[in-house]
C-alpha cells in the first residue's frame, strides 16, 4: 500500500463544528491560536495585524477574508486566529457540507453578531447556496423564499453583522461575484525551511518530546512546504523513537522512519514517484492531460491537481503547458540518482 504523507486522521472540517470542544483533538491543540504563535507568512499577519486591530478600535468585525493557497497551509488556522485575536465566536463549515439551501440558511441564521463563520473549500459551493451568500455578504441580509411557483415570495431577514472567512484550493474555481464579495483576498505561499523547522520544534514541544536541530531540520526539508505534512511527520517519527530510541528525535531516528514510510530526501512519497514514473514511462515524460494521468495512475483528478501537482511545481519536477503535464529533466535526473 502506498503510504501518503497527506493520510492520517483529517483536520479538515467536515460539517459543522464550533472550536472549544472539550477535549481537543491533537491537531487542535497544535493550532496556533495568535497571530505571534502563527509561523511564518509574514506579508499576510502584517496586513492582518493592522486590520484586526482596525476593527477592534472600530468595535467592528472584520470584513470578509478569502484565503487561497495549498492544503494544509494555514487557512483554517488563520481562520480561528481571527476570531481568537477578535475575541468572538468561531463557526466552522464547508463548501461540501452545505448541501442544501436550508443548511446555510440554519446557520447564517443563528450567527452571533461579529462571529466568525469560516467556509472551507468554498470554491465547491453549489451554486443556489452561493447565490444566497451574496445578500448575506453585501448586505448582511438573509432572503428566504417562502413557498413555491406563482405563490412564492421572499421573506428578508436583517443579520447581525459578522465576518465570513473562505477558504479554496482553488482560487480561479470561484465565481467573481463571490470573489469580489471578499473585501480581503490572501494567497498562503509554501513555507521555508527555516519556518518549518520552527513549527517542527514548536510541535515536538508541545507533544512534549525533545528533537534534536539537526533532526528538526531534516523533517523540514521533507515536509513538502507543509506545516501540516511537517506535523503529520513529527508525529511518526516521535512514534519511531519511542519504540526504538529513548524517546529523543534524534538525526537517525528522521532518517529511519522515513525510509521505513517510503518518504524520500525531497519528501516525495509513493504517489509522488508514481505520477512522476507514469508520466515518464507510459507518456514519454509528457506533455500529457491531466485526465490521461488521473486514469493511468488511479489517483482522483482533484487529488492530483490540488495535493500533489502544487508542490511537484513548486520544486520544478513538473511543468504545466497547454497542451499538458510534462516531467522536467530536473525530475528525470533526481528519480535517476535513487
Ligand atoms: P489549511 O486550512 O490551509 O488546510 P490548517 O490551518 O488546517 O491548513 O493547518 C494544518 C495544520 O498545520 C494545523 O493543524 C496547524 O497546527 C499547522 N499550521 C498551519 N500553519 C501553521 C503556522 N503558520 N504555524 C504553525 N503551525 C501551523
Amino acid at each position: 500500500m502506498a503510504i501518503s504523507t497527506y493520510d492520517d486522521e483529517s483536520d479538515v472540517p467536515a460539517g459543522v463544528e464550533e472550536s472549544g470542544s472539550p477535549t481537543p483533538s491533537l491537531d487542535t491543540a497544535l493550532r496556533p491560536r495568535i497571530l505571534d504563535d502563527y509561523v511564518g507568512q509574514e506579508a499576510i499577519k502584517k496586513s492582518l495585524t493592522l486590520t484586526l486591530q482596525a476593527a477592534k478600535q472600530r468595535d467592528e468585525p472584520a470584513e470578509h477574508i478569502l484565503f487561497a493557497g495549498p492544503p494544509g497551509l494555514g487557512k483554517t488556522t488563520l481562520a480561528g486566529i481571527i476570531a481568537s485575536e477578535l475575541q468572538v465566536p468561531f463557526r466552522i463549515t464547508s463548501g461540501p457540507a452545505l448541501e442544501r439551501s436550508g443548511d446555510l440558511a440554519s446557520i447564517i441564521a443563528s450567527l452571533q453578531p461579529g462571529e466568525v463563520l469560516f467556509i472551507d473549500e468554498i470554491h465547491r459551493l453549489n451554486r443556489n447556496i452561493e447565490e444566497m451568500l451574496y445578500p448575506v455578504m453585501e448586505d448582511y441580509a438573509l432572503d428566504l423564499v417562502l413557498g413555491k411557483g406563482a405563490g412564492a415570495r421572499t421573506m428578508r431577514i436583517q443579520l447581525p453583522r459578522f465576518t465570513l472567512v473562505g477558504a479554496t484550493t482553488r482560487p480561479g474555481s470561484l465565481s467573481s461575484p463571490l470573489r469580489d464579495r471578499f473585501g480581503l483576498h490572501y494567497h498562503l505561499e509554501y513555507y521555508t525551511e527555516r519556518e518549518l523547522t520552527h513549527i517542527i520544534t514548536r510541535t515536538a514541544s508541545l507533544l512534549d518530546v525533545d528533537i534534536e536541530d539537526a533532526a528538526a531540520h531534516a523533517l523540514a526539508i521533507r515536509s513538502r512546504g507543509t506545516p501540516r505534512v511537517a506535523n503529520r511527520l513529527v508525529k511518526r517519527v516521535r512514534d519511531y523513537a519511542t519504540v526504538h530510541g529513548d524517546g529523543l528525535i534524534r538525526l537517525r531516528d528522521v532518517q529511519e522512519a522515513l525510509h521505513d514510510l517510503g518518504i524520500d530526501d525531497k519528501g516525495l512519497d509513493a504517489i509522488d514517484r508514481r505520477i512522476l514514473k507514469t508520466i515518464i514511462e507510459q507518456f514519454d515524460g509528457g506533455p500529457v492531460g491531466v485526465e490521461t494521468i488521473a486514469a493511468a495512475t488511479a489517483i482522483e483528478r482533484a487529488t492530483l491537481e490540488d495535493v500533489y501537482e502544487p508542490y511537484l511545481l513548486q520544486i520544478g519536477f513538473l511543468q504545466r503547458t497547454p497542451r499538458g503535464r510534462k516531467v522536467t529533466d530536473l525530475a528525470i535526473a533526481y528519480l535517476n540518482s535513487d
